[in-house]
């Protein structure tokens, strides 16, 4: 391999790490002392669960997700080495696949990965020998943003897949796949917050209750059997695997909200 290529690959290396860690500060620390710390104290009418996550648990959250984080580097640096190769259908120049496939390339990643983690996710519950490796992740109960990336490291190399099955099956420009990792990282951060923010009439809503809430991951935390999805709420309709006690949890913690709240502005919005 000459030179050059090798110099390149470590720039990538490096530009990897930074921008891993950066997400990882940003959602997961900035999220948790954003919910927990200074907002946590004025909101406990909108705490899903009656319990505070131990230091214990935090620690291991941390823990995880930073080999979490070791094992995506990794695997991102081996996909970096299949694109320069030209083996992978990820592209650079935006209009090479025409404007309109570059707008819809975003959500087109978006629905391919709600469907992986949906099925990956109810394979590792369903399966009793990949069973023992999703427990680590259910160590977190109530949740916090530094959940988002607590996965044994099984579970961390079947969720970096989806970054290969995008190279490989779907043509996808190259500023999406880095701008979907934050994405992900995003809504991971809100599901793993438990806290409720979304709208009291959500699920009266015939378009909004296809979006995921908080409460939908919270309860899978606790109750494991149900409520398997990410962003959208549809593999759990169409397999029928929402939580029986979803619909309830959610009216009765918004109805909590609506009770305490104070802000004239909040009770205007609904949220
Ligand atoms: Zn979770
Ligand atoms: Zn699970």
């Amino acid at each position: 391999m000459e030179m050059s290529a090798l110099s390149d690959a470590g720039t990538f290396a490096v530009m990897l790490a930074g921008f891993l860690l950066a997400n990882f500060l940003f959602f997961a620390a900035g999220g948790w002392w954003f919910f927990y710390r200074f907002l946590g104290p004025s909101i406990p009418h909108r705490e899903i669960h009656a319990t505070a996550p131990t230091s214990a648990q935090i620690w291991s959250e941390i823990r995880h997700s930073f080999s979490t984080q070791l094992i995506f580097w990794l695997m991102g640096i081996g996909l970096w080495f299949l694109w320069k190769s030209g083996h992978t259908f990820i592209y650079s120049r935006w209009d090479e696949r025409g404007v309109v496939y570059f707008l819809l390339n975003f959500f087109i990643i978006q629905f391919a990965h709600d469907t992986w983690f949906y099925w990956t996710h109810r394979w590792m519950h369903e399966w009793k020998w990949l069973r023992p490796f999703h427990m680590v992740h259910h160590r977190s109960l109530p949740p916090t943003p530094f959940a988002s990336l607590s996965f044994h490291p099984v579970e961390a190399i079947v969720q970096g897949l989806f970054w290969y099955v995008i190279a490989f099956a779907i043509p996808s420009h190259v500023i999406w796949v880095w701008v979907f990792y934050s994405f992900m990282f995003y809504i991971n951060m809100w599901g793993h917050t438990a806290y409720e923010f979304w709208h009291k009439d959500l699920l009266d809503r015939p378009l909004q209750k296809i979006l995921n809430t908080p409460t939908h991951h919270n309860l899978h935390h606790k109750y494991h059997q149900k409520n398997f999805s990410i962003y959208y709420n549809f593999w759990d309709k169409v397999c029928v695997t929402n939580h029986a006690k979803y619909d309830e949890e959610y009216r009765a913690i918004k109805a909590k909200t609506e009770a305490h709240k104070t802000s004239k502005i909040m009770k205007a919005l609904g949220l």
